[in-house]
């Protein structure tokens, strides 16, 4: 336990006259190298990394680094039996750290970046609801949000008109405290958001009376959401810089609206298809004719075939929803048909079913007949048959 340290001047590489900058620059070079997020995993790199940055702590400081040099280590042992920790409490790490990170990891991708720079705000989320045919054809929606305006009294700087909002001290005006803390892994560093002025790297004094000092004013706000011909139900239309305000300088994050589709009574949709069922009756699947069929362009008439049977799938080309990217080009319509049998037939009605049956059993014997089974009277059974015994049954 009782590990030798190594003098810190030795640690950092230069000699005890060194100022401030080459200690500076000899811990940038070493915290570089040596830094846990360049060296995952490696145990080595981290404990040079620890000693490193504790000795840099010590020498970037007056009055510890004169300590050091009037009493070596024994400066900073705690009394409490010399475990070889250093104490890290109670000293200003940000402003130390701050200043190391702030240029080692700039440039607004890692974690440790500094905060000051323009960024987007967050995006807003919102939805709306359309019909089937909304979808299919695009629509113009209007929505109600509450979106943040510019404080024309402050102009977003949250200060009393008059006054001005003051560099935070504590951060520096950075926004972000780098904090380096003993744990039992050893010097563990962390940047979080500045405590005093919430990571703005400011301090308002005198706050802006119209705003509360935030410098916006949150509003209701009517925004009018284009929806694109071909959106499917859950898919998000995005408005750009409609969403929460950038912070120092940067553009207003995106709305995004969510657009929940309602479902159709008849037609059900599965990406540029729509399906959909039509009853015929079955004089129409017999003989043949014409059927009106609903789709999402309205009403048309269908030339159906004689001896069209139930379930029966015809595909309407070009009937479907249009592509979201090229709206002239469109998916199909499959409509299935089912033959409806008839209820309630008055006694002319059932005479003439039997007639007609009698005449298509001839016709089968005749060899006219086409998917038919032998049945019960060992007759030539085919779906009038069946028919007909529905009927007899009630
Ligand atoms: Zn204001
Ligand atoms: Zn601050």
């Amino acid at each position: 336990m009782a590990e030798q340290k190594r003098d810190y001047y030795e640690v950092l590489g230069v000699d005890k006259n060194a100022d401030d900058a080459a200690i500076k620059k000899a811990y940038r070079q070493l915290a570089k190298k040596y830094h846990p997020d360049m060296n995952p995993g490696d145990a080595d790199a981290e404990k040079k990394f620890k000693e490193a940055s504790e000795a840099y702590a010590v020498l970037s400081d007056p009055e510890k680094k004169r300590q050091y040099d009037q009493f070596g280590h024994a400066a900073f042992d705690g009394g409490m039996g010399g475990g070889g920790g250093f104490d890290f409490s109670g000293m200003d790490m940000g402003d130390i750290f701050g200043d190391i990170f702030g240029d080692l990891f700039g440039g607004g991708s890692r974690r440790r970046s500094a905060s000051n720079g323009p960024m987007k705000g967050a995006n807003l989320r919102a939805a709306v609801r359309i019909t089937f045919e909304e979808a299919a054809f695009g629509c113009e929606k209007e929505i109600e949000i509450t979106l943040k305006d510019e404080c024309t009294t402050c102009h977003t700087t949250g200060a009393k008109p008059g006054t001005s909002p003051e560099t935070c001290t504590k951060c520096g005006g950075k926004g972000k405290v780098v904090y380096t803390r003993q744990s039992f892994l050893g010097v563990v560093q962390s940047a979080e958001t500045c405590p005093d002025c919430r990571g703005t790297g400011k301090i308002i004094k005198e706050k802006c009376p119209d705003c509360r000092g935030t410098g916006y004013i949150a509003k209701r706000r009517k925004i009018k959401v284009s929806i694109p011909a071909g959106i499917d139900n859950g898919q998000s239309v995005r408005i750009r810089e409609k969403g929460e305000p950038g912070t120092n300088g940067g553009p207003r994050g995106d709305l995004l609206v969510e657009v929940n589709v309602s479902r159709h009574p008849i037609f059900q949709r599965q990406d540029m298809n729509i399906y959909s069922t039509a009853p015929i009756s079955f004089a129409q699947a017999a003989l043949g004719g014409e059927v009106r069929i609903s789709t999402i362009d309205g009403d048309i008439l269908y030339d159906v075939k004689p001896g069209t049977q139930t379930d029966t799938r015809i595909r309407l080309k070009g009937k479907g929803i249009p592509s979201l990217r090229n709206s002239s080009l469109r998916g199909d319509h499959y409509v299935t048909l089912v033959v409806q049998v008839p209820t309630g037939l008055n006694e002319e009605a059932k005479e003439a079913l039997r007639r007609f049956d009698e005449a298509s059993v001839q016709s089968l014997k005749n060899g006219n007949g086409t998917a038919a089974t032998t049945g019960r009277h060992g007759k030539k059974r085919g779906f009038m048959d069946k028919l007909k015994e529905s009927f007899e049954d009630k």
